[in-house]
């Protein structure tokens, strides 16, 4: 551990295989796994087709280059671009890439029409990642402290509040772009309401904005559809996706359409690792199983039983504020602030994580089950109402 830099704040396990919901630490102690890693090990486990997918690949071959084309590449931005709605994507291999090309393309977009200053507008409790311009666009002042001077050309407003943007538009002529989670994952599970993501796309189109999704959390079918925007029925011009893309093999995307796409040529981006056959074959399988496995549905429907469970065993208990969540994005807020409740959890043979100090955050793989779903609430609940009576 002591050559290890100490920027996480980790718990005293480690886990050597898992199976499905199910996680070992090296001591033997088996644990269900509530977390999925952050959202990212979609298919659970040691999934079979995987295995065999990224195996075979790896037999054949790692990595060539984006100086050369990528079969993989391709037939992944092919199965992308058709469940997106998008055009053309880049690949990268992490949320915070994908974001910093999103914010690329929105100040190209800008520069093409003549703003010398293109600013985006973010949101209140955003996250984006942690390179310098995605930390500047994320909302907490907590993870920028002491990076100043931070990337200019980002103006903040209140989540899900359009008359916010609306003053925006009328006093900031140097706007190019509107960026938001549908879901804001790390900042609590908070939802952009429909009504809220339909008058963004319309003031979009009036002030001839990027609308920016990032869908690095709560996309890949975690919500119940492909991407978060699609509830809404709404489409963005750009998207970014990570975390639950490759099942557990790094990679990332910044999807681009309609006024975002066409916009970059040769020199413009670039990454070396971004999209290389293996991280594209574990997408690819990804994608497919959530498709062969009806894994959309599952998150929906099981989603939705962990929060009703959750109402009933909740119901009356001082202390809870909040149960909320879109299929397997689940957040259950309390009065205070609870952290201590991941390591109890851990003691209990449970992965669980808390956000925003007092959001208990729930992304199970979205193979959970509802036997599985039943366990988690099960053993959860009483965690929680021991906490919240001591
Ligand atoms: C995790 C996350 C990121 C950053 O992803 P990294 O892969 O850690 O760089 C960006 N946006 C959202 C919404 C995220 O949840």
């Amino acid at each position: 551990m002591s050559h290890v830099m100490n920027t996480y704040a980790r718990l005293p396990v480690a886990f050597s295989h898992g199976q499905g919901s199910r996680i070992t630490d090296t001591e033997g102690k088996e644990y269900l796994d509530g977390l999925s890693g952050i959202a990212v090990s979609t298919l659970g486990h040691a999934h079979p087709k995987l295995i065999a997918a990224i195996s075979a690949q790896a037999g054949r071959m790692l990595h060539t280059s984006n100086l050369y084309r990528i079969r993989e590449q391709e037939q992944l931005a092919d199965r992308l671009a058709a469940l997106s709605g998008m055009q053309e994507i880049f690949f990268c291999n992490s949320g915070c890439e994908a974001n910093e090309a999103a914010i690329k393309l929105a100040r190209y977009y800008g520069h093409k029409k003549g703003i010398e200053t293109p600013t985006v507008i973010v949101m209140e409790k955003a996250f984006h990642g942690r390179t310098m311009a995605t930390l500047s666009a994320t909302g907490n002042r907590k993870a920028q402290a002491g990076f100043e001077p931070l990337v200019s050309g980002f103006i903040r407003v209140p989540y899900n509040d359009i008359e916010a943007i609306k003053t925006v538009a009328e006093h900031n002529k140097q706007i190019v772009a509107v960026m938001l989670e549908i879901v804001q994952g790390e900042g609590g599970i908070h939802l952009a309401s429909i009504e809220f993501q339909k008058e963004l796309r319309e003031i979009c189109d009036a002030n001839d904005w990027l609308l920016i999704c990032d869908e690095v959390q709560c996309g890949m079918a975690r919500t119940g559809k492909w991407f978060g925007y699609q509830h809404a029925g709404i489409q963005p011009d750009v998207a970014t996706l990570a975390k639950g893309l490759g099942s557990g093999v790094p990679i990332g995307a910044c999807m681009a359409g309609g006024k975002a796409a066409g916009l970059f040529g040769p020199g413009n981006h670039g990454s070396t690792f971004g999209g290389n056959p293996l991280a594209c074959t574990a997408a690819l399988t990804t994608i497919d199983v959530i498709e062969q496995d009806g894994l959309m549905d599952n998150a929906e429907k099981v989603g939705a039983l962990i929060r009703q469970l959750f109402a009933d065993a909740l119901k009356g208990v001082v202390g809870l504020v909040d149960i909320r969540g879109h299929g397997l994005m689940i957040g259950v807020e309390l009065d205070r602030p609870c952290g201590e409740l991941v390591g109890k959890a851990l003691a209990a043979g449970l992965l669980i994580n808390v956000t925003s100090d007092k959001v208990i955050r729930l992304l199970p793989p979205l193979t959970f089950s509802e036997a599985e779903a039943c366990e988690l609430v099960g053993r959860v609940v009483p965690l929680i109402k021991d906490f919240l009576a001591g």
